[in-house]
């Protein structure tokens, strides 16, 4: 059997009569064999190392101990696609070079992701998850691609999936996903758009049909509609027990969950707890978005090592919820362009952005002069319709901006 990097460092390991490291070494194997159920890894196992002197009900017994430590593999609903349960998003390799982004992508593929989500809106993503993985380094079928089209019209749903197909370098896509919906399309609604997903899907262009939403009335009619096979939606733990519940309504109807935002567009810095987080639910796969290789790195070390819900991080959570919870700017963008030129997405959560990270760098003059355009906000409505949180934008920025001058007048202390 051929064992890849960090696969044959577990395997070396086989010496010791720890069942627990036995184990971890099996499902090693797990990465590389995602189709394979536990009997099977097992018997992988055991035909590279016959002298062990543990018996398979030990062994079985500590996995059941371990099961709770590991990376768990999900099923996204009716599509019966099974990965790891630690997604790659790859919106912000967009702020990477061509080279950068293949080495993070393939450093990602070796640690054992499967998932990877992006979207013809995400500049040149899709491209670099082209030249990562097109020319070979993968078999095709061992991973799993989604990608969005934010088309209005079919002639542009065409274009768009044409371009992504091209731009993958693959010939289907698993998960083609309309992006941030304002409604749920439907066949006969007029539109014609789902009829072009189901005509792709009849080509096999595409194997499952998603949609993605920020605004939890459409997601919920996504989920029940019985058209979609998966829902894309922010989801982290400072979510209210509403959107919690889309988890458990797409769990019931047979619809797998694509989490997206789970750090909360930066607030969250805690990636342990928004593990722990998302690892309590299953049919879920969270999808974090990942720039850097140290960003990477933090979420493949919990392949072997997974966070769970224990009374430590379920008491930061909650102080953490008691921080953040209200009406505060998820930095998402899609307000934006303001009328004026404001930096909506940052500058309307300054007085959170000064408090949880160091903030010299948000208190420069290039944020100095950005904050003060605040000012110069016209009241023109532009952005307010675009929230999907419809938050009161003018008021909030206000707001901050009046912060961010207590801060640097030297009367409010931060971090
Ligand atoms: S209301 Fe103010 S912040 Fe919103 S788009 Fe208009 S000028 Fe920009
Ligand atoms: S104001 Fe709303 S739309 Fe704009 S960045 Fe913040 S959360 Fe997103």
């Amino acid at each position: 059997m051929q064992i890849k990097n960090n696969q044959a460092l577990c395997m070396t390991s086989l010496a010791s009569s720890d069942a627990k490291l036995e184990l971890s070494c099996v499902l090693h194997h797990r990465n590389n064999h995602s189709d394979a159920g536990l009997p099977h890894l097992l018997a992988m196992h055991y035909n590279e190392k016959r002298d062990t002197d543990l018996s398979p009900i030990t062994i079985l017994g500590a996995f059941i101990n371990i099961g709770d430590f590991i990376m768990k593999n999900v099923t996204l609903g009716r599509t019966g696609i099974c990965v790891p349960q630690n997604g790659f998003g790859a919106l912000p390799i967009q702020r990477d070079s061509l080279e950068e982004s293949v080495k993070i992508l393939r450093k990602a593929y070796d640690g054992g992701i499967r998932f990877f989500d992006t979207a013809r809106a995400y500049s040149d993503s899709e491209e670099k998850l082209g030249a990562a993985f097109g020319d070979g380094y993968v078999k095709r079928e061992d991973i799993i691609i989604a990608t969005k089209t934010g088309a209005k019209t079919p002639e542009e749903f065409w274009q768009h999936l044409e371009t992504s197909l091209a731009k993958l370098k693959t010939d289907y896509i698993d998960i083609y996903q309309f992006h941030l919906m304002g409604q749920c399309w439907k066949p006969g609604d007029g539109s014609g758009m789902y009829e072009c997903m189901q005509q792709a899907k009849d080509q096999g262009k595409i194997r499952h049909i998603g949609g993605t939403a920020h605004k939890l009335g459409v997601a919920i009619e996504l989920a029940k509609s019985g058209l979609y096979e998966t829902v894309q939606y922010p989801m982290s733990y400072l979510a209210t027990e509403k959107e919690i519940d889309l988890i458990h309504l797409c769990n019931k109807n047979n619809v797998g969950f694509i989490c997206m935002k789970g750090l909360a567009g930066g607030l969250i810095t805690n990636s342990k707890a928004a593990m722990a987080f998302a690892s309590q639910f299953d049919g879920l796969v969270p999808i974090w978005g990942i720039q850097r290789e140290s960003e990477l790195d933090e979420w493949l070390s919990y392949m072997d090592n997974t966070p769970v819900m224990d009374d430590e991080i379920r008491a930061f959570i909650e102080s953490e919820r008691n921080d953040l919870m209200g009406d505060f700017c998820r930095g998402c963008g899609y307000c934006m362009p303001c009328s004026v030129g404001i930096q909506i997405n940052q500058c309307n959560r300054m007085i959170l952005m000064l408090r949880r990270a160091p903030s010299d760098s948000w208190l420069n003059d290039y944020w100095q002069a950005e904050m003060n355009k605040i000012d110069d906000c016209i009241h023109c409505g532009a952005c307010l319709s675009k929230c999907p949180y419809e938050l009161d934008i003018p008021n909030l920025l206000k707001k901050n901006l009046e912060d961010y001058r207590e801060v640097l007048a030297g009367n409010r202390k931060v971090k």
